[in-house]
């Protein structure tokens, strides 16, 4: 793309930039609205998951879970703790429709 000018820019140039411009700032919209939504369903995420840990708790005296009283550490426990590969690929897709369309459409 060669670079225009203010003395070499036309009326259709210009038509076309602004009509870009319009269409980066609907797709920012969007992508920060889905960037706002990613960060209050991971806060919701991580007090659900502090709230788990907190009932299922290691038990010193026993060595045992003090909600199931299975054997230290527990199944949720364990689960909680395990990798979760796919997750990152996951969080890389927008749930938001329209900043995925907004994307799809620059
Ligand atoms: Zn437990």
């Amino acid at each position: 793309m060669i670079r225009k000018t203010a003395s070499t820019i036309n009326d259709a140039d210009l038509d076309q930039l602004y009509d870009q411009l319009g269409r980066l700032q609907i797709a920012n919209r969007a992508l920060n609205t889905a960037a706002l939504e990613a960060v209050q369903r991971a806060e919701h995420a991580e007090a659900a998951i502090a709230r788990v840990r907190a009932i299922h708790s290691h038990g010193r005296r026993t060595n045992a879970c003090n909600d199931c009283g299975q054997p230290w550490p527990c199944e949720v426990a364990r689960a909680l703790d395990q990798a979760a590969p796919t997750a990152a690929t996951q969080a890389t897709e927008p749930r938001n429709p329209n900043a995925r369309q907004a994307v799809d459409h620059l």
